[in-house]
């Protein structure tokens, strides 16, 4: 797909013959203060790119081949509510032991721990590797003692957009992120409710990339 980087100007242009179709080119020129000839350069790029097509005498219709723009606003019109995935939790007190073996029989990279069904942490496959290395018991040390713990935990709400999910992913340089919700209004105590991983994200562009 050839992404085209659109002016201002010529995403004012989409705008108005979006609302007005078909629409002159007089038309369109009026309703920005701007003249015909002016207006030449961009019309004709919009229509040569496919993203407008131009009927003589009868005046421009938007056709909406995808631009640069169309494919942002459809990647923040995605919610994390939309894709997430089922959470795997533990609580605190689990022995390293039993989460890695509840690593390998849930598939998964990363764990959220609770306490008392309140997120206080998360374990990752590293996480565990340097408790293994580092000559631990795994029967007998809780994770609790291990997790990276609550406040420095990275976490979306339902309701933000996959855009915000992904980026937070890059920035803090990790696999997943838990998806939570406020207990009450008043204090930071948060109920997992679902988990967001690259591979959520990758799906997303998968089917972008093949227009489902
Ligand atoms: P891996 O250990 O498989 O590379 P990550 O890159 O996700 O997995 O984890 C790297 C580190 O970041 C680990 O110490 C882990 O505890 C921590 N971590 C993982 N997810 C989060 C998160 N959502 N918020 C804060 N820290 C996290």
């Amino acid at each position: 797909m050839m992404v085209i980087q659109l002016s201002e100007r010529q995403e004012k242009i989409i705008e108005i013959v979006k609302g007005n179709q078909p629409i002159t080119g007089e038309e369109i020129a009026n309703q920005l203060n701007l003249t015909r000839s002016t207006l030449r350069p961009d019309l004709s790029i919009l229509t040569m790119s496919g993203i407008l097509d131009a009927r003589p005498r009868v005046g421009y219709f938007f056709i909406g081949k995808p631009s640069l723009n169309y494919i942002s606003d459809e990647i923040k019109s995605i919610l994390v509510e939309d894709i997430k995935s089922i959470p795997v939790i533990l609580e605190e007190s689990t022995s390293i032991y039993d989460a890695i073996v509840f690593m390998f029989l849930e598939d998964v990279g990363s764990i959220y721990i609770t306490n008392n069904g309140i997120l206080s942490g998360v374990i990752s496959r590293k996480d565990i590797i340097r408790t293994v290395m580092g000559g631990t018991d795994l029967y007998k040390v809780p994770i609790g003692v291990i997790m990276t713990r609550m406040p420095n935990i990275i976490y979306v709400k339902p309701k933000d957009s996959v855009l915000t999910a992904a980026m937070k992913l890059i920035e803090h340089e990790i696999d997943s992120l838990p998806v939570v919700e406020g207990i009450d209004n008043s204090n930071k105590d948060y109920r997992v409710v679902g988990r967001i991983t690259k591979t959520n994200i990758t799906r997303i562009f998968v089917e972008l990339g093949n227009n489902i």
